[in-house]
């Protein structure tokens, strides 16, 4: 067929899903999009918004003209109300001041004006407040849908083999991926590291994103191929065509079952090195991978999902302490339960106070918790109450900088502790504190560091985004995303040698440590412990099952006297196809 297109991105899951496109915006209630605009468009968004605001005015008198012979009067008074709320002046122009101050879109500033108002009325149980918070909503959802041009009366539902097609998914909007006929994802913008990659991967939906323009491309009902082995998305394949990606599924498929063989076998290396693989968790629906790839534990749990998934509201210290405990119950080894990591790319704009310019280097992780020690004591108080019940849970610190601040981290911490104990709260008092290890600062100081904590987790998905300033996140920069950098080999491995002289606990938790090409090298550094997204394990296993520390510190000691990424990769890729077997095929979960 002539108009079959493919296009280029990057492969998360290395899967093949074949089915019909569905143009996220245009399709779900909540997908409500946020992207900042440019100074000389805002005028360009403020009309967007007013004509917007039209459209649905007019869309209410028709609705109502058409009614009118059928209704009683006090039932149109409804559309009277809801022209009310359309030509609120203070309404209108809060929005256009948040358009203009914030650079941010009509869709989410509306949204914003909305929800404060809305916030207003909570709690009144009066009837007539009530009615005015339902009108208020139905207005919003009604302007939302103009402005991102969709028609409310269309079916919200998903067809059976879905596959999504959006700008990018944000964390936030993860509810939309908990639907099994959801079988592809492909996204104009992200990359590997980005949180819908790391959740797609979790979900294991085949994905590929950073297609740049997919979603112009692509209509609403085309079949479309993603191929996340290759990175790629066929748009109208022709018949043969899908063949050859079926059988390519059922090729995964086989590999798959292989690798779940692989995930009984015990993690030694052919010297006889004990290695321990643990989980990243976000969500609980990944629970039953725990158990089906043989995690020994859970060596980061991102707990930031707790609050996206709650939001708009914040998550209570039951809710807190009730997921750490059911997480808990789902592994024998240890739980690493990672402090709030807000911010960057992780948005939850109900509680940021203020968008900021450049936010990967704001008010993130701990920065934010320190500003809001409320939120901060509300889950530190539940991790402290799940470890007088169960002593495998730890506790991580993200995004730590210096001295200062973690000083100021655990010693808040500490507070936290000494104020359950007077309360007769069973913690365990011993409960092991942690750090990442994710900005170069941490990096060169981890003696100065490992005086104050257990232990380091070593973040590289974003210690390589600070190390060689380039946003995880921007598929423009992403060919200069490269873990194999000399300065990021460097960097890990006198951080993992240094804690080990410190006598500290070290692992990695970025994804770098479940991507096999990376396995013997990171053994030869001194790394014993490695945690990633569950379905990587058997996949690392089988790289650490065939080769000897011996063998691992040699072709360190190589790497260190390289001078280029490029070089990096092509001998790592030679030594691993030399020294393990299945090296070809395992190089293609190119996680
Ligand atoms: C990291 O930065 O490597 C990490 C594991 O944390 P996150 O991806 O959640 O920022
Ligand atoms: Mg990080």
């Amino acid at each position: 067929m002539s108009n079959r297109i493919k296009l280029k991105g990057t492969g998360i899951v290395p899967d093949v899903a074949i089915g019909k496109a569905v143009i996220l915006e245009d399709k779900t209630k909540i997908f409500i999009p946020y992207y900042n605009i440019l100074k000389e468009h805002i005028d360009d968004e403020v009309n967007r918004f007013l004509k917007a605001l039209e459209q649905t005015k007019k869309q209410i008198e028709d609705a109502k003209d058409n009614l009118n012979s059928d209704l009683e009067s006090d039932h149109l008074s409804i559309f009277d109300t809801h022209l009310l709320i359309l030509r609120d002046q203070s309404l209108i122009q809060k929005t256009i001041q948040i358009i203009k101050e914030r650079f941010l879109n009509a869709e989410y500033a509306f949204k914003e004006v909305i929800k404060e108002l809305i916030a207003k009325f909570k709690g009144m149980e009066d009837e007539y407040f009530k009615q005015r918070r339902e009108d208020l909503e139905d207005i919003a959802t009604r302007v939302i849908a103009n402005l991102v041009d969709k028609d409310l009366n269309k079916s919200l539902d998903f067809e059976e083999d879905t596959i999504l097609v959006a700008k990018v998914i944000h964390p936030s909007d993860l509810s939309i991926l908990y639907n099994d006929k959801v079988v592809g994802i492909a996204t104009d913008y992200g990359g590997v590291t980005t949180h819908t990659s790391i959740i797609a991967k979790a979900l294991n939906i085949p994905t590929v994103v950073g297609l740049h323009n997919a979603t112009k491309v692509i209509v609403d009902g085309d079949i479309v191929i993603v191929d996340g082995i290759e990175g790629e998305v066929i748009v109208k394949p022709q018949e043969s065509e899908k063949n050859i990606y079926l059988e390519k599924h059922q090729k995964r498929i086989h590999f798959q079952k292989q690798l779940l063989e692989i995930a009984k076998y015990p993690s030694i290396t052919l010297d006889g090195e004990k290695i321990e693989l643990l989980a990243n968790v976000e969500i609980a629906e990944e629970f039953p991978a725990l158990k089906k790839y043989n995690a020994e534990g859970v060596g980061l749990y991102r707990s930031e999902f707790i609050f996206l998934q709650s939001a708009p509201d914040l998550p209570t210290e039951e809710e807190h302490y009730n997921f750490y405990k059911k997480l808990c119950s789902q592994v024998k080894g240890e739980v690493v339960i990672r402090t709030l990591d807000l911010g960057g790319e992780k948005f939850f704009h109900e509680v940021l106070e203020k968008d900021e310019q450049n936010p990967v280097l704001g008010l993130r992780a701990v920065r934010f918790c320190l500003r809001r020690k409320d939120i901060f004591r509300t889950q530190l108080r539940a991790i402290l109450r799940v470890s007088g019940e169960n002593e495998n849970i730890k506790v991580m610190f993200p995004l730590i900088s210096g001295v200062d601040e973690l000083k100021e981290v655990v010693g808040f911490f500490e507070e936290v502790m000494e104020e359950l104990k007077n309360e007769g709260i069973k913690i365990n008092e011993t409960i092991q504190k942690g750090i990442m290890i994710e900005v170069p600062s941490a990096a060169e100081i981890p003696d100065l560091l490992a005086k104050y904590v257990d232990f380091f987790s070593i973040g590289t998905n974003d210690l390589i985004q600070y190390c060689l300033a380039i946003d995880r996140n921007n598929d423009k920069v992403n060919y200069l995303y490269q873990p194999s950098h000399p300065a990021v080999i460097r960097i890990v491995d006198r951080t993992i040698k240094a804690a080990r002289k410190a006598g500290i606990d070290v692992s990695m938790c970025g994804e770098m440590a479940g991507n096999p090409k990376f396995t013997a090298l990171l053994l030869g550094m001194g790394l014993r412990k490695f945690s990633m997204t569950p379905a990587s394990i058997p996949v690392v296993k089988s790289v650490l099952r065939n080769v000897k520390i011996s063998d691992c510190e040699q072709l360190l000691e190589r790497v260190l006297n390289m001078e280029s990424a490029s070089q990096i990769e092509k001998h790592i890729i030679a030594v691993n196809h030399k020294l393990i077997p299945d090296y070809e095929k395992l190089a293609r979960i190119k996680l």
